[in-house]
């Protein structure tokens, strides 16, 4: 029998998050929750664990907006800005556990990150406090986190190959502008799908909401969420134009997975 578990939405928004950073569009200003995105991010809990995909640079702020007191595995996706700057604020939860975090990443995702944070890796010792992490490469091979699977799921993100992830009957597709056939091929019979959906107009390295929408209807998941979007879209007015079983994902949403 499958596990059952709860994702958390802890960020929707692409890269600059929305509101951006000096723009007064309607999206940036509008008073609607949903439209306030923080960076992507989402939490896997079971069993009373917690396993988190992506540190963003709002992970402190992600953390305290939903009481997260404890965090059993970091799995990152890749290594752009808005998925690891936020990995330095996983401290309190050394000092609380007593001990280190696994992360894992592929191999290229593990060295950008050990070059962006050399002072967590050197070994030399330090007169702070530094994140005390245990560094666990992975493959396409899938590995096991306290008792449930996550399969890597090769993706195209413009020039580069990343990571998403397939857990039970969930799979999380972050930053995605192509998704090759073997890939499709793993990412059948879901209940949740989340996929990258930055705007409406194409761009090099994300996949668009008409995109999205087709891949939604070839895989045919239950309940798919688009993620990583722009300000481009106002929540209720994009939602309001997608099927049915196609709604936006938004920061604080939490769906079960049995
Ligand atoms: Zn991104
Ligand atoms: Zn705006
Ligand atoms: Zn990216």
């Amino acid at each position: 029998m499958a596990l059952p578990f709860t994702i958390k939405v802890l960020g929707s928004g692409t890269s600059a998050g929305v509101p951006t950073i000096g723009c007064y569009c309607s999206v940036c200003t509008s008073a609607d929750p949903r439209d306030n995105r923080l960076r992507p991010s989402i939490l896997v809990c079971y069993e009373g664990r917690n396993v988190l995909i992506d540190t963003t640079p709002d992970f402190r702020a992600q953390a305290l907006r939903i009481r997260l007191d404890h965090l059993d595995a970091v799995v990152f996706t890749h290594s752009h800005a808005d998925h690891i700057m936020g990995l330095d604020d996983v401290r309190p939860f050394n000092f609380r556990q007593k001990g280190q975090i696994p992360i894992y990443a592929a191999p290229d995702t593990m060295a950008a990150i050990q070059r962006c944070f050399p002072y967590i890796f050197d070994g030399i010792k330090k007169e702070s406090n530094v994140p005390q992490l245990d560094a666990r490469l992975i493959d396409g091979a899938p590995f096991d986190l306290f008792g449930l699977e996550f399969l890597p799921v090769p993706i195209v993100h413009g020039s580069q190959t990343i990571y998403g992830f397939r857990f039970g009957a969930a799979a999380y597709l972050t930053d995605h502008s192509d998704i090759p056939p073997a890939s499709m091929d793993m990412l059948r019979d879901l209940d949740v799908l989340f996929l990258d959906a930055l705007r409406y107009k194409p761009h090099p390295t994300h996949s668009t909401v008409e995109r999205s929408v087709k891949t939604a209807g070839d895989l045919r998941a239950r309940r798919t969420f688009l993620t990583h979007i722009c300000h481009d879209l106002g929540h209720e007015r994009a939602e309001g134009l997608l099927p049915p079983h196609v709604r936006l994902a938004y920061d604080g949403l939490e769906l079960q997975v049995a």
